[in-house]
């Protein structure tokens, strides 16, 4: 084909679309700065004490992050917790994951979602999503439901609110608890109400990668009093505080150290002030985003639903290799050969795949979490768990052949950004069969960092 070499594709030496670097995210400013400085002053670091009494719940910093952001949201409770990791296995063992207690977790999803269940001894078991919003899929979540399921952990996967009406209706038939992975929908609402307790418990991730962070952290949230208190518990050595008259139980509840410090409360409290500015700023990109990547055949953009909010903690698009005759990952090298080298996760253009599905993964192949009898699966010697490829086909074609991950749909980025990106896409779009013919072959290496992380060990 004759091209004008300023439309030749990049990845075939052509001029790229653009050079400068995107801006990379700056997270902390002058409030977190003065913050941390008169916990600094204040010589008081963390105030918790591991046993009952005044300090069992936290220092003023840790007890003020947790009440703004309960007040922001109308949460009656908010416990903070040293990472959204911690939140999780306190929430499961919040709502009473016992040994052999199956949870209904999506694949498609950050590892420590399936695996804090097992920390109480719960056996995990894969539900497929949705392809239009990515959640939990209500029909498959039902199909997954014995004697046995204890609780579901809904995960608002890329920021978007799951269907919780249809989620909560399954959870309620059937007497099921629902626990919330919000970690990448901050400030999200559905329907009018926060996500994070419209189940039993739920939470927040403060990662250094989330909308706002404390470096590591999470923040638990719940309407539930005796939840709240076991969620105290859990996280602050309940069998020192036990008192077996406020319990709902009568057994004793063991709790570990997963304690944020005043230090990351002070900031967190700081980050919290930024979180409605990020979230109008991603749904302007995104918006802006979706209307122009809506005029390329072949690539589906994020559809967006009326009353389910949605935070972008990364843009979702769908790829259909077949009307654009280049394969997925070899567009995804093609842009990237367009625009300016990324420093790191925030600065990356486009990846593919997003993770892995979990269920593939060693620990489950092999049946094998911890001890050396099969734990947790050895708690139900005569159920057969189902963890083989095919399992989940909607993720695993999202995964395989379909999913693209942008990672540029934040701030301080602006639309003449957005514009860079999109003109990059159309460029390669334009050059498919030209690039496949050229190149195509060796397209199934995948590249980018966070796909590449979770597709080095299969079984
Ligand atoms: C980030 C994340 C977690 C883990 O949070 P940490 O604070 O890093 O422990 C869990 N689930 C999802 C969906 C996440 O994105």
């Amino acid at each position: 084909m004759d091209m004008d070499p300023t439309a030749r594709p990049a990845i075939m030496g052509g001029a790229p679309v653009r050079t400068e670097p995107f801006t990379d995210r700056r997270t902390m400013g002058p409030e977190e700065k003065a913050a941390v400085l008169e916990v600094m002053d204040s010589d008081c670091l963390s105030a918790f004490i591991g046993g009952p009494g005044k300090f069992a719940n936290g220092g003023p910093r840790v007890l003020e992050f947790e009440k703004a952001w309960a007040e922001r949201e109308g949460f009656k409770h908010a416990v903070s917790v040293s990472s959204w990791t911690a939140g999780l296995v306190v929430a499961c063992g919040a709502v009473g994951v016992e040994p052999g207690d199956e949870v209904i977790v999506p694949p498609y999803t950050m590892s420590a979602t399936s695996s804090a269940p097992m920390f109480y001894g719960g056996v995990p078991v894969f539900a497929d999503i949705d392809p239009q919003t990515y959640c939990l899929d209500p029909a498959s979540v039902a199909a997954c439901i014995t004697p046995r399921t204890k609780a579901i952990i809904v995960v608002h996967l890329f920021g978007r609110a799951a269907p919780m009406d249809e989620l909560m209706a399954v959870a309620r038939e059937h007497d099921v608890k629902v626990i919330e992975d919000a970690a990448q929908a901050p400030g999200v609402r559905y329907k009018g109400q926060p996500v994070g307790a419209i189940g039993d418990v739920g939470g927040f991730s403060l990662n250094f990668h989330k909308h706002i962070h404390t470096g590591e952290g999470g923040m638990l949230v719940t309407n539930d009093d005796d939840v709240a208190r076991l969620c105290r518990l859990i996280r602050n050595h309940g069998e020192n505080t036990y008192d077996a008259e406020e319990l709902p139980t009568t057994v004793n509840i063991v709790g570990g150290n997963y304690r944020l410090t005043e230090l990351q409360a002070a900031i967190g409290t700081a980050q919290l002030d930024r979180l409605d500015g990020y979230l109008r700023t991603r749904n302007e990109l995104a918006d802006h985003f979706g209307q122009r990547l809506a005029q390329i055949p072949g690539l589906t953009p994020d559809v967006k639903t009326d009353g389910v909010g949605h935070a972008y903690y990364v843009y979702p698009i769908q790829y259909d290799a077949e009307k654009i005759g280049l394969s997925r990952n070899l567009f995804v090298r093609a842009l990237l050969a367009e625009l300016p080298p990324a420093a790191g996760f925030e600065t990356t253009p486009m990846t593919e795949g997003y993770v892995r599905p979990l269920y593939l993964a060693k620990i489950y192949q092999r049946r094998h979490g911890w001890g050396t009898g099969g734990q947790p699966w050895s708690f139900n010697p005569d159920v057969t768990y189902d963890y083989s490829e095919g399992l989940c086909p909607v993720t695993e074609d999202l995964y395989n052949n379909r999913m693209l991950i942008c990672p540029l749909i934040r701030e301080p980025l602006t639309t003449t950004d957005v514009d860079d990106l999109v003109n990059a896409m159309e460029k390669v779009v334009a050059c498919g069969p030209q690039i496949q013919e050229a190149l195509g072959g060796g397209e199934e290496q995948i590249l980018t960092p966070v796909a590449s992380a979770n597709k080095t060990d299969v079984r």
